[in-house]
């Protein structure tokens, strides 16, 4: 009932903010010295915690706000800061760092209500707690994912030949060439084992590693489809993506315990904001690799595209996952089931991914 109510007063502001033409803004200036004083006065209880209209925050601090009825995002700043909040989630991005708010940013009675916690940004205050930050723009330790797994074959193709095992075998080649080039990388698995998706993601974010990829091999319906492809982590996708993204998805039937919540449209938005700097720096990964791997072997680099990779999608740094070709097309099938094809496919994306990392490294980080 509580929650039918709350989606009735959502419908009713943005309603409203679809009359103003979409947006929605305000700007306020106060000199007052009794604001602590009414802004105490203003506080809401919600589901035991305490909330604050934002237009009262704004008036405290002199902050303008901004409601985006297309992205659903409120972007509130002063000439210092700039926080990006998501109604519906306590994560927010403030002056471009994630924090959390420990309670969600809210629409009751018609009005966006912030937690408490979201002050403290403003006072300086014990700030609520930063989920991540860069400030080395380095290329140190990689988290490898040798896709599928144990239980878990992923495509099959010609001959019987499983995705699963092309995966790991490319992957334990790959962390050997790079180890060479003095990255510390870190394989998720290194032996046939299953691991569900979110545990992979999970490694990576354990580790604190700079940049995530995973390892696959393709099937389709068609036996001419071949090629390498890349994919990164977004909302945006096409047809095509999203046939692959399927496919890569489908794991979860192997998974015991998959009762993890997979994000409805707007945490999907907000994922998409947290990531879209490691997001510019995913993208420029995977073309790194995928002009490797034309230029040495010469490969049909078919695509580099946004998709909800669920593997991508939990890890908190820039991620790709690479597809090395077909296995449903019996040319590309023959070739990735050879050992030396597999070892120049590994040394190709070394290459590409150290490229990256040294233009990386030069630009102080392309999102700055
Ligand atoms: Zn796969």
């Amino acid at each position: 009932m509580l929650v039918k109510k709350q989606y009735n007063y959502c419908i009713l502001l943005i309603i409203s903010l679809f009359l103003c033409g979409l947006t929605a803004s305000g700007c306020s200036r106060t000199g007052s010295v009794s604001v602590d004083r009414r802004m105490s006065r203003s506080f809401v209880r919600l589901d035991r915690k305490q909330y604050v209209p934002l237009i009262v925050v704004c008036k405290q601090y002199d902050l303008s706000w901004h409601w985006d009825g297309f992205s659903k995002i409120i972007t509130v700043k002063n000439l210092k800061s700039n926080a990006k909040l998501f109604p519906g989630s306590g994560l927010i991005l403030f002056n471009n760092e994630v924090f959390d708010l420990k309670s969600r940013v809210r629409i009751h009675r018609g009005q966006i209500m912030v937690p408490q916690s979201f002050l403290r940004l403003f006072t300086k205050k014990e700030p609520p707690l930063k989920l991540r930050r860069k400030s080395v723009f380095s290329i140190r330790k990689i988290v490898i994912d040798a896709g599928h797994g144990g239980k878990d074959p992923g495509a099959i193709g010609k001959k019987g030949i499983q995705e699963k095992d092309i995966a790991l075998d490319i992957s334990l080649r790959l962390k050997k060439e790079l180890t060479k080039q003095g990255i510390d990388v870190i394989l998720t698995r290194d032996t046939d084992i299953f691991h569900p998706l979110k545990k992979r993601s999970e490694i990576a974010n354990k580790e604190k590693a700079d940049f995530f990829i995973s390892v696959h091999a393709n099937a389709a319906h068609t036996s001419s489809a071949n090629g390498f492809e890349a994919f990164y982590l977004s909302t945006d996708y096409d047809d095509f993506s999203k046939a692959v993204q399927i496919r890569e998805n489908a794991v979860i039937k192997f998974e015991e315990n998959a009762g993890y919540e997979y994000s409805d449209d707007l945490n999907a938005t907000l994922w998409d904001m947290i990531l879209s700097e490691n997001r510019i720096e995913s993208i420029e990964m995977a073309n790194s690799i995928s002009d490797e791997l034309k230029r040495a072997l010469k490969l049909n680099t078919r695509y580099i595209r946004g998709a909800r990779f669920r593997v991508l999608k939990g890890a908190n740094m820039p991620a790709v996952l690479l597809e090395m070709g077909y296995l449903t097309n019996k040319n590309e099938a023959m070739r990735l089931n050879n050992a030396y094809y597999r070892q120049m496919l590994a040394e190709a994306v070394a290459t590409g991914i150290i490229r990256y990392k040294k233009l990386f490294e030069s630009s102080d980080g392309f999102s700055k």
